[in-house]
């Protein structure tokens, strides 16, 4: 899991508890095809971010199967979807373990700014075997198995070449341009950088 992530570190380390202990919940094995969603509440270039790599590992929702949608809040948290069994689980850290692990020399030297990876392997290991090996109550709160109406995303299959600058395009990023600047549409089809519109789709929603 650290290879996948590039390096070690305490964050991704219980997102991966975080994510077989919601698997283990659900009685769902891991995502191969897309079996199961999460939602991620992790936002965008913010401390402990790193707990999303460890539940993208444990679950198999990954960016690219399209089964990870993201609904940033800035909180280690997750939900975690069985759509075919229509149940759900929420997980999210729980700061009672905080402490401890500020006192930590890992986290001494991340706040003086020294990368993770210049970080001597045994404060590292120190600080990952401490969130694994924690009772996962003190660790983590982990929400009751709950009734989901979530419905999967529907996927369209569709590309096209953009006419303008020749790469593909999903069908639903195309955009029409009129040919006549007084005409609001037109039948040229581009992709949105091609196209000079500011925004063209629904932001924040899917992983960037
Ligand atoms: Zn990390
Ligand atoms: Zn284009």
């Amino acid at each position: 899991m650290f290879e996948f992530h590039g390096h070690k570190c305490w964050a991704s380390a219980l997102g991966l508890r975080a994510g077989l202990i919601a698997l283990r919940e659900l009685g769902s094995p891991r995502s191969g095809a897309k079996t199961l969603y999460t939602i991620l509440e992790t936002g965008y270039n913010h401390g402990a971010g790193c707990f999303g790599d460890g539940v993208r590992y444990a679950t198999g929702c990954i960016t690219g199967k399209g089964n990870l949608l993201r609904n940033p809040r800035g909180k280690l948290a997750f939900t975690l979807i069985d759509p075919q069994k229509g149940k759900q689980i929420r997980i999210s850290f729980n700061p009672k373990i905080r402490e401890q692990i500020a006192k930590l020399n890992f986290m001494k030297k991340r706040s003086q700014g020294i990368p993770p990876t210049e970080i001597p392997e045994e404060d590292v290991w120190e600080v990952v075997n401490l969130v694994l090996n924690a009772p996962e109550e003190e660790v983590l709160f982990i929400g009751k198995v709950e009734d989901s109406n979530f419905e999967p995303p529907f996927e369209v299959m569709g590309m096209e070449v953009c006419e303008i600058c020749g790469e593909m395009v999903s069908l639903p990023y195309i955009r029409l341009l009129g040919t006549n600047k007084a005409c609001s549409t037109g039948n040229k089809k581009v992709c949105i950088d091609c196209s000079g519109y500011k925004e063209g789709f629904e932001k924040g929603r899917y992983e960037k």
